[in-house]
């Protein structure tokens, strides 16, 4: 029996662990884990835990249909991975098991376990990196050491890619007998014990059919726009499809795939190639979490920014995550945040760095929080992305460099749409005044004033960068 074992990658079709499987002698069964306690641990959100088990009751019937039986095993936590795992094994005889490998390192030492009690029941385990477009390890400078600039990066990703590109597919193999998707009770009463509201739920789709459709759309649709409209948070420019590529969903792959041919048609290549920039990003934010274990701790990734002294001040930070800092555009992102699941890339940049520069507030209490609310959360984009904010990460904003959150605002939401829409309180502003209600205070008696001022900001920053510098 050859196993694959399903983690963050939900989905039937361009699934490297499932096509090699398939292509193995011998039938195919499927495992997933719950590890609720394990979601605890990671401060995941209950949006993005219902996405996550609504996409594996959609995998369930699609792998039955298939004839592969999907069980789904209740874990706890990834310590007992590897116990209920070897049992399984026991009783199916299971000889290979296949897998997309992951790399935060809760999760590579659950794989170290898993391997070790494998190799004593004479279990092979394949690994694929099906979660990337290249490998994490693959490339590196001329001194052999792993990439900490995106731009070097991106250059040879560009041309790995080139010559080694694939879309993994399904071997065809005569058609099996249905199977029983055995593990659904356990995924119904997972469901049932989730406590989210109906408000969030109906914005989102979960599962790989709606993945590949909202794709589809978004390449026939926005993709020619890409990079002129990406900016703009009042429009859908972007795909919106963090959440399927963070759940596995949808791989980069069949992303890559679709914008890749979408540059045939001149008209749009160029907003593709500036997407396909951002699967970049993505690949290498995952590569630096694969080789820079210490961010799995919690730490900066530029060491000396773990001396910085932030402020630890609760009202700042609860005005912060309720969008009431009296700055709007900042307000209504983070409202977005926690009305949606979801935020605009431009927003995740400006609430990221208000908070880190503006309130001096730590970067992993933004970090958290935005975990426990984003749907689409995932440990190295969020990592990466709040680290560039903070100006502590691998390829980050210089420390000297602040966001005006007016002009920010001025300039994406000229028109102030996207405050009126999230900030009714705000709405009745012309387009000006919407960027800096507190010149007219009088019209807007409940909203707040701006809880520090955006003047002094970018010299206190300053200093404490250079104190840490010269420090270390
Ligand atoms: P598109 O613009 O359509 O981009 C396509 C895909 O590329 C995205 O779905 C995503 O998978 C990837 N991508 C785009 N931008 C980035 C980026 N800067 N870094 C890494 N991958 C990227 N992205 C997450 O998927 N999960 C997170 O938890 C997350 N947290 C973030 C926190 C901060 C502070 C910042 C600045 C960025 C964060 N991002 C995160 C990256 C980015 O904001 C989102 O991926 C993007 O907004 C998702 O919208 P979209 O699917 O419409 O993106």
């Amino acid at each position: 029996m050859n196993l694959v074992w399903y983690r963050n990658d939900l989905r039937a079709h361009a699934h490297r662990a499932l096509q090699e499987a398939l292509l193995a002698e011998g039938p195919v069964m499927a495992v997933y884990f719950l590890c609720d306690a394990q979601w605890d641990n990671h401060g995941v959100a209950p949006l993005r835990r219902w996405y996550v088990l609504h996409s594996l009751l959609e995998l369930g019937e699609q792998l039955a249909a298939k004839g592969i039986a999907l069980h789904v095993l209740d874990a706890g936590d990834f310590s007992q991975v590897s116990v209920q795992l070897a049992e399984l094994v026991r009783k199916h005889e299971i000889r290979q098991i296949f897998c997309t490998r992951e790399y935060p390192l809760n999760e590579r030492r659950r794989d170290e376990a898993v391997a070790k009690e494998m190799k004593q029941l004479g279990v092979t385990i394949r690994g694929f990196d099906d979660s990337v477009l290249v490998p994490p390890t693959t490339l590196r400078t001329g001194k052999g050491t792993p990439y900490t600039v995106f731009s070097a990066f991106k250059k040879r990703w560009d041309v790995w890619l080139e010559e080694h590109f694939s879309l993994p597919g399904l071997p065809d193999r005569q058609t099996p007998e249905p199977a029983e998707f055995v593990g659904k009770k356990q995924v119904d009463a997972a469901i049932g014990k989730l406590q989210v509201s109906a408000s969030l739920t109906r914005i989102w789709e979960p599962g790989e059919q709606a993945a590949a459709r909202q794709l589809e759309q978004f390449v026939s649709r926005h993709l020619a726009g890409y990079r002129q409209y990406r900016d703009y948070p009042s429009l859908t420019a972007t795909s919106s499809l963090s959440a399927a590529l963070s759940a596995g969903t949808l791989s980069p792959a069949s992303c890559f795939h679709a914008a890749r041919q979408a540059m045939a048609d001149a008209g749009a290549r160029d907003g593709a190639a500036c997407w396909i920039g951002e699967l970049a990003w993505r690949d290498f934010y995952r590569q630096i979490m694969a080789q820079y274990p210490r961010l799995s701790w919690g730490k900066a990734f530029r060491p000396e920014t773990d001396l910085l002294e932030w402020d630890n001040d609760n009202d700042l930070f609860d005005a912060w995550c309720e969008g009431r800092t009296g700055y709007p555009l900042v307000d209504a992102a983070m409202r977005q945040l926690v009305a949606t699941g979801w935020m605009h890339n431009r927003l995740r940049m400006v609430t990221a760095m208000f908070l880190s520069k503006h309130l001096w507030q730590d970067w992993r209490k933004g970090e958290d929080f935005f975990m426990r609310h984003l749907i689409d959360g995932d440990f190295a984009a969020n990592n990466g992305g709040w680290q560039w904010s903070a100006s502590t990460g691998t390829d980050a904003v210089p420390y000297f460099r602040v966001f005006n959150p007016v002009r920010q605002s001025q300039r994406f939401d000229a028109e102030g749409k996207f405050i009126a829409h999230w900030v009714p309180e705000l709405k009745t502003l012309d387009n000006k005044t919407i960027h800096e209600p507190w010149k007219q205070p009088l019209l807007v008696p409940d909203y707040p004033a701006p809880i520090v001022p955006h003047a002094g900001v970018r010299e206190r920053v300053t200093e404490s960068f250079k104190g840490v510098k010269e420090a270390w």
